[in-house]
């Protein structure tokens, strides 16, 4: 997975609940090594089939078909990947909420540490 090629995160509801956050790799780049009986398949759409965790129903990843969404290719949720660091990764931000998609900027990850701060 090159995370130097850049991400992709759309601003909708659906792909903010479910902390989708997304890098592209090949067509056959994800292999299932355990837990396959978690993977649930969402109802599928032309362009692409995605696939959930069937406890907390967060996007794993996603194969794309269509050639006009950039397909064939695998959609990784790169917030998932082990060892990877996520800092200043370059991320595309599309506007599905306002089902434009257009693009709304390209900006380096900044990371938020949700611990509360202590006052001093
Ligand atoms: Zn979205």
């Amino acid at each position: 997975m090159d995370l130097a090629k850049g991400t992709v995160r759309c601003n909708c509801r659906g792909c903010t609940k479910r902390g989708w956050w997304m890098a592209r790799t090949g067509p056959d780049a994800v292999e299932i090594l355990a837990g396959e009986d978690h993977v649930s398949e969402a109802p599928a759409n032309p362009y692409f089939q995605r696939r959930t965790c069937s406890a907390c129903h967060v996007t794993l990843f996603g194969t794309v078909r269509a050639p006009e969404a950039g397909g064939p290719g695998t959609n990784v949720n790169v917030r998932l990947l082990d060892d990877v660091t996520l800092e200043g990764v370059s991320v595309t931000w599309l506007d599905g909420l306002s089902d434009t998609w257009e693009v709304l900027g390209t900006v380096p990850h900044v990371p938020v540490d949700p611990r509360p701060r202590r006052s001093s």
